[in-house]
């Protein structure tokens, strides 16, 4: 029978979040066990762009740099935005966002989430309290007085005092340990289009609300983009059908002029979009971050954000607690005082948005109008909202 190992911490999950963590716990001399059923695959800088692609503001680039991987996800075609635009496809509500207005040279950076990925386990190799488990899945998951037991799929055990669920929207962690959420599907999915267009690299990102759903453009470095057409899950699975040609034309016709000419379509997905929030982010022994504690509606771009935030407030809290162990419920209690309010305001502002724009009545076509221009008239509420899209909030 092969030795149980033991840890500080497991953390199930190496995506961004779950990385980051694992990182993040090890950088503070934990002892950490990270497992991830599909480790990332590498992404050279001729391979095609990944087609998940990600806004990070400026407070996740900071950490990614205080985790030591800022510096080489930027190197390799990172593309920088210093303006966002959002404008009404039914009224004249328009507004632009400018780094200049808050005295910052950029607004956030547009990157491949598997590069995002990738730097971070290449750090994590640094490290000899670390360990990675891949292609394996956790099966049993159980509590005992002083630690927490995990067996996974291919027989092995692990002990430690806490398990992390960073395990996605879908979390096993999260259902396992029977903390539950509540969640609903909206009625648009995303269809990302990873295009080439006839403009040169661009320093904006826009976004046109239209009563179907958003259509977003976000720069990718050289003359490339990645368009985000939220729609009908019906008609989105019918482009999913299409040509690259077809696509393209496709794509032309319903995107505004900003787009410019699309020269070719490279890739293409599509992804249901839903949105969760678990009951509680934390139970005996086990804590959730990111997707798996909340996901919201992608307009904004914020959900890897909100996820990088928690993996912040996870270091604060365990930098503060001392010796105690990472199993005192203190320390998870701490860390849901510190995201809880956070994470749900920025999920209803979502909710508002999308709800405020699918709405094609002229009453609320006229608020929405009188509120943009509000904001476009008012500077500090201006700043204000430049500066939460960045990461600071709630006095941060
Ligand atoms: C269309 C779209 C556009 C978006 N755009 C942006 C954006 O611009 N900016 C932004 O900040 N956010 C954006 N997001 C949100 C962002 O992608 C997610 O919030 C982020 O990927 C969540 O990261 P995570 O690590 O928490 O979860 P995930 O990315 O879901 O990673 C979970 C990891 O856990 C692993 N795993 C799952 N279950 C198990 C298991 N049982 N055992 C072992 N491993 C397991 C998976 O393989 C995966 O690697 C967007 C989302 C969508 C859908």
């Amino acid at each position: 029978m092969a030795a149980v190992r033991q840890v500080d911490v497991i953390v199930v999950g190496g995506g961004m979040v779950g990385a980051a963590a694992a990182l993040a716990l090890a950088q503070q001399e934990l002892e950490v066990a990270l497992i991830e059923r599909e480790p990332p695959a590498s992404l050279g800088g001729d391979d095609p762009f990944d087609l998940r692609v990600s806004a990070l503001a400026p407070a996740s680039i900071a950490l990614l740099d205080r985790l030591g991987a800022w510096a080489a996800i930027r190197a390799e075609r990172a593309a920088l935005y210093r303006r966002m635009r959002v404008f009404d496809a039914a009224g004249p509500g328009d507004l632009t966002f400018d780094a200049v207005e808050v005295g910052r040279p950029y607004l956030g950076y547009i990157v491949e989430n598997r590069r995002v990925q990738l730097a971070l386990w290449s750090r994590l190799g640094a490290f000899d309290n670390v360990e990675c488990l891949t292609g394996s899945e956790p099966q049993r998951l159980e509590v005992r007085d002083r630690d927490v037991s995990l067996t996974l799929d291919d027989g092995r055990e692990l002990r430690a005092d806490l398990v992390i669920g960073a395990d996605g929207q879908r979390s096993w962690v999260r259902e396992t340990s029977g903390i539950g959420a509540s969640s609903r599907d909206y009625p648009v999915a995303a269809q990302i289009l990873s295009v080439e267009t006839g403009y040169p690299q661009q320093d904006i990102t826009w976004q046109r609300f239209t009563p179907d759903g958003p259509q977003a453009f976000l720069p990718l470095a050289g003359s490339r983009g990645s368009l985000v057409w939220y729609d009908t899950p019906e008609r989105v699975r019918a482009r999913h059908g299409l040509s690259p040609e077809a696509l393209r034309d496709a794509a032309m016709a319903a995107f505004p002029d900003e787009l410019g000419e699309i020269t070719r379509v490279a890739g293409q997905a599509w992804f249901p979009i839903r949105r969760l929030h678990a009951h509680r982010y934390w139970a005996d022994r086990v804590l959730l971050v990111g997707d798996a504690a909340h996901s919201i509606h992608p307009l904004a771009g914020q959900g890897a954000n909100l996820g990088f935030a928690d993996v912040e407030a996870l270091m604060a809290v365990v930098a503060s607690m001392g010796d105690r162990g990472m199993g005192d419920t203190r320390l998870a209690r701490a860390y849901e005082r510190r995201r809880r309010a956070d994470n749900q305001l920025v999920q209803s502002l979502m909710d508002g948005f999308d709800w405020g724009y699918r709405r094609r009545d002229p009453l609320t076509v006229a608020a929405r109008t009188a509120a943009t221009q509000l904001v476009a008239g008012v500077p500090p509420l201006r700043r204000w909202m430049t500066r939460m899209a960045g990461g600071q909030r709630l006095g941060g």
